[in-house]
């Protein structure tokens, strides 16, 4: 694929679902307590997220979607203890470069909202002969992002996703996923077809109560809590797993849900672009010490 700036496996947009990741964690980062998310085609049409965190100023907005734009690092000493999603500067520039992004953003402070277009990480007129600078809107305190017509420029990608209920599920996914751990955000998914508007809302509680309402999951007996803190190690350990007599509704296996806090100066979050892995200090020890937990949990509960 020929994305101008970007070689293709710098690029780290492959489907709408990453796209999507991508801009959840951004409106996390943004203090948001409420994320509406709209999708048409799988994402691929359209993938829309509303957001109601602290919006971005209007004069940043033309250079937000530049690659190496971030608001979340001050000095390079943050490095270290990275407290954000993000902190590279690289998600809205790449999605800039596989589909047509409009920004619509307002901070507390600002009389209006501003909306602006983008594409290949800068400000692009909405239509030939018209200014690209940030013009004035009606708008709430927040910020909403629009991606449309995800790889128009990039046909080999495009037709390889044809299946859109797929590109539907792993976003579902994606929001469950977050959602289950962001309790106090409510998560909003609303999917447009031709004739159908499918909403699933995912409002918050306790994570225990995001678990239920995602995984079906119906007594408190079928989950066992772990809830453990290792001082050596700097870190604690919390997270759900079902029992044996658990199903996760027509499949068959179990799940764990498991967040660690970690001292952020012994994690390395660059070892994958998009944080899927991380390395962090006394790994063998901690996964150790967590698989030693859910053994015992498990005997306990299901002898
Ligand atoms: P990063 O998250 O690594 O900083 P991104 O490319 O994801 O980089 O975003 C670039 C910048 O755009 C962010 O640092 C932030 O200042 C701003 N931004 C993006 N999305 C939002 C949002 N939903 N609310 C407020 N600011 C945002
Ligand atoms: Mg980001």
């Amino acid at each position: 694929a020929e994305l101008l700036g970007y070689a293709d496996s710098e690029c780290i947009i492959h489907r709408p679902a990453n796209a999507l990741k991508e801009l959840i964690e951004n409106s996390l980062d943004a203090g948001s307590t409420k994320i509406q998310i709209t999708v048409k085609d799988g994402g691929l049409k359209l993938l829309q997220i509303q957001d109601n965190g602290h919006g971005i100023r209007r004069e940043d907005m033309a250079i937000v979607c530049e690659r190496f734009t971030t608001s979340k690092l001050k000095s390079f000493e943050d490095l270290s203890t990275i407290g954000t999603y993000g902190f590279r500067g690289e998600a809205l520039a790449s999605i800039t470069y596989v589909a047509h992004v409009t920004i619509t953003t307002k901070t507390v402070d600002s009389n209006c909202a501003y909306r602006a277009h983008y594409s290949d990480g800068i400000l692009v007129p909405p239509k030939p002969g018209v200014s690209a600078e940030p013009k004035p809107c009606a708008g709430n305190n927040g910020t909403q992002i629009t991606a449309e017509d995800l790889f128009y420029n990039v046909p080999a990608r495009r037709k390889a996703m044809r299946n859109f209920s797929e590109e539907y599920n792993q976003i579902m996914n994606v929001v469950n996923r977050y959602a289950i751990h962001n309790a106090g955000v409510s998560f909003t998914c609303k999917k447009q077809g031709s004739n159908q508007v499918d909403i699933s809302t995912l409002s918050t509680g306790s994570i225990i109560d995001n678990i239920r309402q995602v995984y079906g999951v119906n007594t408190a007996s079928e989950l066992i809590e772990v809830n453990k803190e290792y001082r050596e190690f700097e870190v604690k350990l919390k997270g759900y797993i079902s029992n044996a007599n658990y199903s996760v509704k027509k499949m068959t296996y179990p799940f764990l849900y498991l967040s660690l806090d970690i001292n952020p100066k012994n994690v390395d979050v660059n070892v994958h672009p998009t944080k899927r892995e991380v390395l962090f200090l006394h790994e063998d020890e901690i996964i150790g010490r967590i698989c030693d937990v859910i053994q015992a949990r498990l005997a306990n509960t299901n002898s």
